[in-house]
């Protein structure tokens, strides 16, 4: 592992570089709606008004604080101590929405009147789609062609929130398709549209600001676990890593505290090796993913190669740039977990707790028996999600 400088810093610098990923790397013609962004967001989240209209609606629609739950039997199981960071408590089931509200408040304050959204699977869709109409902002949601027929319940939770969802026909028809034509509409709209990006990805801000609203998670874990244990450090902390939301929201206050560690769980599909995984770390190098220098998975001419995972939210070629410097720093464990390994700790969770956590949130209790804990181990793991979206997926392992 290596050994990190006193001075290595986890937070984003002023040109948006986390070490040496992150940055902007966008078309001319996109440059000056990010730039909007860029030049406004930290003002717009440090006024008070703001911080007062994004916490009351955290706490009377969303439902925050979420519990942190002492998981006794799967304690005794594992051997350590382990809390569950509740997510899945969340209005629309996981920690999506703690973006989708803030993002929308920004959007309120620079002017907007619309907002624009990719969605893989449908999740970001549904929470983006939620957020405009509680505050009564169209939303047009582009979506790949086959996502639309694989993922219909969130096309119809989206349509029934009153949201617009467009097709993206081009190429595979999948997520990359509709990232780019959400895009294009943006750089025709600059004027009166807000893209709400669903993760740490992106060009900055986007990794920044997203982290920011994620960390909520972490500002409450300390709180909570400092109630419950008299400390507010655990060992470590565990989430799975998508693009890598709800992991740099869990890590975000713990980023410069050396003690604990911080652990993620990437998906590994059928096998690191098998040619059907989403392994970014293990099978990624740096190149650019939608705007910024990251990790992510690519031939060797630099083409970006299809990932696959038995959860759709784990099922994205990259990782934000926070994450791959966590990786890069070696601040950061990562372990590729495979589906069948997943399926196996989300039917032990729903037996051993009565939670049936998502797919996606599975990988991050995969990784538990993996990590050498020790008795004295106090863990807090991220429960991003709810598996009734999943339930169709368990079923087949029943
Ligand atoms: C979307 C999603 C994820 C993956 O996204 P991150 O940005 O990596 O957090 C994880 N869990 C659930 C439940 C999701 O819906």
């Amino acid at each position: 592992m290596t050994v990190l400088e006193p001075k290595t810093s986890f937070e984003v610098s002023n040109k948006g570089f986390y070490g040496r990923f992150g940055g902007a790397f966008i078309p001319e013609m996109l440059y000056p709606n990010v730039e909007e962004l860029r030049q406004n967001y930290l003002a717009i989240m440090a006024d008070p008004t703001f911080q007062t209209e994004f916490r009351a609606l955290l706490t009377d629609y969303v439902g925050r604080p979420t519990p942190l739950f002492l998981a006794e039997r799967l304690s005794n199981e594992i051997g350590a101590t382990i809390y569950l960071k509740r997510e899945d408590l969340c209005h629309t089931g996981a920690h999506k929405v703690n973006n989708t509200i803030g993002q929308i408040l920004v959007a309120k304050r620079l002017n907007k009147q619309r907002i624009v959204a990719e969605t893989g699977a449908g999740q970001h869709g549904v929470a983006t789609a939620t957020v405009c109409a509680l505050m009564g902002l169209e939303c047009i949601v582009y979506m790949g062609e086959i996502d639309m027929e694989r993922q219909q319940p969130n096309v119809d939770r989206m349509r029934m929130l009153g949201a617009t969802v467009v097709p993206a026909k081009s190429g595979s028809k999948t997520l990359k398709d509709a990232t780019n034509e959400a895009m294009r509409h943006w750089i025709n709209n600059p004027v009166d549209t807000h893209y709400i990006i669903g993760s740490v990805v992106g060009p900055h801000p986007y990794p920044d600001m997203v982290a920011r609203f994620q960390s909520v998670i972490s500002e409450e874990i300390r709180t909570q676990l400092l109630e419950k244990t008299g400390h507010e450090n655990p060992d470590y902390v565990v989430a799975c890593v998508g693009g890598g939301s709800n992991a740099a929201g869990a890590f975000f206050h713990y980023l410069h505290e050396p003690s604990v560690r911080l652990v993620a769980a990437e998906a590994a599909g059928l096998g690191v090796s098998s040619g059907h995984s989403a392994a970014t770390t293990a099978l990624g190098k740096p190149g650019v993913l939608h705007g910024s220098r990251t990790i992510l998975m690519q031939t060797d001419d630099g083409q970006v190669t299809e990932p696959y995972s038995i959860s759709a939210g784990l099922d994205y070629p990259g990782i934000g740039p926070l994450h791959a410097h966590l990786f890069d720093s070696g601040r950061g464990d990562f372990y590729a977990i495979e589906d069948d390994e997943a399926i196996r700790a989300g039917f032990q969770l729903s037996k051993l707790e009565g939670i049936i956590p998502a797919i996606e949130t599975a990988h991050a209790l995969a990784a538990l028996p993996k990590m050498n804990l020790q008795a004295s181990d106090v863990v807090v793991v991220c429960l991003s999600g709810r598996g009734d979206k999943d339930l169709a997926t368990y079923s087949k392992y029943l």
